[in-house]
């Protein structure tokens, strides 16, 4: 029998997707399940976005559409980016695909070859990983554990830099830690990425929006224009917009970085399609309130995950500050037990969570850091302060 193809034997399937598949065979089963697992944003778009899907789906063309994206979304999307301050980007630096997921992998295939380098920051969003196992790169993890808050320092960056990866990918705000970068952390960053020029750099910044505190969302291009010819930016409507089934994805870089994405797109998808592009375009070009709004309240069920994690001694979580996701190193609980259940990792301790208390959360090692899980705090508001409580008395009961 014919063999799949090698690469295949490094794909896996998303740790992520596993923690949700098991949540919701126990919900099949009738157990009371709370989901601090997925990363959906769990708010619909406003009306005006259905209402253009609705006029686009009348006016149905017939055709194919643009390799690129339609004209009507680059621009909206040019001049959605320059409200955070990317500014000075024209349609031939830019390309769209099925969701941030699909231009990563898209960006990463035209610009790795099998055995380049390819260096980002544990804790990392696990499809970076995949992504470079199917394309057979070096993966180089950079480790920012708790006790740094999760963050790169300069000297680091410095370091792995110096080994000239083919690509540097930063990702802020992050998935799972919630942290997000200073004005002052990016500037330094900047300061060490331009010593170093055989490096392309991927900004994974689709929660730039999601950003709490006043702390603003900053990109080494706003400290370091020279940087442009080799940053690449990209951006996602899935969370800002509660569109992550819509599936519209972004990147502003390089003409020809934007012009292979294209080239990319034209053999895998041609383009997205025409009721998506309008439901994208009525998002970016219309009301911005749903997004401020859910802003707010990311914001406040952040304190309210913050002083629940607080309260439970040893348990430390840099505070996050953007996305919906906090962190916690929850390693003081490896080496006692639950109900008789001995937890020895993370894993142990998620599934006796899920178990025990009808609570899912992802284990760490899914980001690549074991002593910690991710809470993703996008769950109906009301069933926040019950999945806490049950989470604080599962801690309370280890022996
Ligand atoms: N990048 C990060 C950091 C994410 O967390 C996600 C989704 O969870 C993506 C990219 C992919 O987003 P999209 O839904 O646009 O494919």
């Amino acid at each position: 029998m014919p063999q799949l193809a090698r690469r295949m034997g490094r794909a896996k399937p998303s740790a992520i997707m596993l923690v949700a598949e098991k949540a919701k065979q126990l919900k099949a089963e009738g157990r009371d399940i709370i989901s601090f697992s997925i990363g959906v944003p769990n708010f619909l778009p406003g009306e005006h976005v259905y209402a253009a899907a609705r006029e686009a789906l009348a006016k149905d063309s017939g055709q194919y559409g643009s390799n690129r994206g339609a004209d009507a979304l680059l621009d909206a999307f040019l001049k959605h980016i320059e409200q955070v301050g990317m500014t000075g980007y024209t349609r031939a630096n830019i390309a769209t695909g099925i969701g941030a997921k699909h231009v990563i992998y898209n960006v990463c295939e035209a610009l790795l070859d099998e055995g380049d380098g390819f260096a980002f920051p544990t804790p990392y969003w696990t499809s970076y990983v995949d992504i470079g196992e199917i394309l057979n790169a070096d993966i180089q993890l950079l480790p920012c554990p708790p006790e740094q808050n999760y963050k790169l320092t300069p000297a680091q960056l410095d370091a792995a830099l110096a080994k000239k990866p083919k690509v540097f990918l930063f990702n802020n705000p992050s998935n799972p830690t919630g942290m997000v970068y200073t004005r002052e952390e990016i500037a330094a960053l900047a300061d060490v990425i331009v010593k170093h020029p055989d490096t392309w750099i991927l900004t994974d910044d689709i929660y730039n929006r999601m950003v709490f505190d006043g702390v603003g969302y900053h990109n080494f291009v706003h400290f370091r224009p020279e940087l442009r010819d080799r940053v690449i930016f990209l951006d996602s409507l899935s969370k800002t917009y509660g569109m992550p089934g819509w599936r519209v994805g972004f990147m502003a870089g390089p003409e020809s970085v934007a012009k292979a994405v294209t080239t990319m797109n034209s053999n895998h998808i041609t383009n997205i399609p025409e009721i998506v592009t309008a439901a994208a375009v009525a998002a970016l070009n219309g009301p911005q309130d749903i997004p401020t709004q859910k802003n707010a309240e990311f914001q406040a069920k952040r304190d309210q995950v913050m002083a629940m994690l607080n309260s439970i001694p040893g348990v430390v979580c840099p505070k996050p500050q953007g996305a919906f996701y906090a962190f916690p190193d929850i390693s003081v609980a490896f080496g006692k037990s639950h109900d008789g259940k001995k937890i020895e990792n993370d894993v142990d301790f998620c599934n006796a969570l899920l178990e025990a208390k009808g609570v899912a959360c992802v284990p760490g090692s899914a980001f690549g850091e074991p002593r910690a899980l991710r809470i993703s705090y996008t769950c109906p508001t009301p069933q926040l302060a019950p999945g806490l409580q049950r989470f604080q008395e599962f801690f309370a009961e280890l022996k």
